[in-house]
């Protein structure tokens, strides 16, 4: 067996007994911030590496997974979303793929550590590259109190882009927050959220559906997608409607989609939807 030296850094996923780890060229920065521990890393064969608190947020090399499966489906689904915000997300990943949509009229990012969105402009400037678009909002603080906050029918989508359920994220998992989002949001759309790994988080996922549901969401529907560098290697998102299905979304503009991704694309929107046995049963209970 061989064993790793200080030059890997290393996710260990310690109740799922596994890891996952990155040869590393040199870390490049790291602090405490008023609410996380920030690292980031310039990796061998993954590009730039960001940590948080000792969990993996994104690499250069496969980030475009995520921010795409954030944004498109959901985007895609809503018959026309031009006010969207996106709850974390600080990286600006997200923002970007968001703003790629040409009826987007105005996109807010509400992350609670500033140092986050700081630290991607300066060692993630292509997360970026939207954020000077004028159509681009960001306000800094909490994303719980804030969505309570909002008046009523004020959002086409939301989009939570959350840490894992610890810490200042986990109240973003819990039927109040999601009863905010039903009440800020028009009727017609639509909330989705970054829900884990299918393999080592169904129980969660299936709370996810329960509690969205309970809050008066009239429908959810998880979708999942690769993601090499998370727990697993497999992640998945949460959406949830209001007043309406998720049965169908916009085909004939995703064949037809204005701009470049490198995933996205109507057949992978289509697979994502797939419901392996285990999960229909995880949904089911
Ligand atoms: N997809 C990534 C993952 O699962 O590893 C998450 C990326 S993004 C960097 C997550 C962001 O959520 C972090 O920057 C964190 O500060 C932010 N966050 C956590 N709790 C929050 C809250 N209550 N309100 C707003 N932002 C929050």
């Amino acid at each position: 067996m061989m064993a790793l030296d200080e030059s890997w850094y290393s996710e260990i996923h310690g109740k799922d007994g596994s890891a996952f780890s990155f040869k590393i060229k040199e870390k490049l920065h790291e602090e405490q911030t008023e609410y996380q521990q920030i690292a980031i890393y310039q990796t061998e064969t993954f590009g730039r590496l960001m940590v948080i608190d000792d969990c993996v947020m994104l690499t250069d090399r496969d980030n475009f997974l995520y921010h795409e499966m954030m944004s498109h489906p959901a985007l895609f689904t809503h018959a026309d979303p031009k006010r969207v915000v996106i709850i974390g997300g600080g990286d600006c990943g997200t923002m970007k793929e968001v703003l790629k949509h040409p009826g987007v009229e105005e996109a807010w990012q509400v992350e609670i550590d500033q140092r986050v969105t700081d630290l991607s402009e300066e060692y993630f400037p292509e997360l970026c590259s939207a954020n000077k678009d004028p159509r681009a909002h960001f306000y800094f603080g909490d994303g719980i109190a804030w969505m309570a906050d909002q008046g009523e029918a004020a959002f086409d989508l939301i989009i939570v882009d959350s840490t894992d359920p610890v810490g200042p994220a986990a109240g973003l998992f819990t039927q109040a927050f999601f009863a905010n989002c039903l009440k800020a949001l028009k009727t017609g759309g639509i909330m989705v959220q970054q829900s884990e790994s299918p393999i080592y988080h169904s129980d969660l996922i299936a709370g996810m559906h329960r509690d969205m549901k309970a809050a008066g969401f009239a429908d959810t529907k998880t979708l999942d997608f690769p993601q090499p560098v998370y727990p697993s290697g497999w992640w998945s998102a949460t959406m949830a409607a209001k007043g309406r299905d998720l049965n169908n979304f916009r085909e004939t503009d995703i064949a037809n989609k204005p701009f470049e991704t490198l995933y996205y694309n109507l057949e992978c929107h289509h697979k994502s939807l797939a419901l392996p046995e285990f999960m229909k049963k995880a949904l089911a209970k």
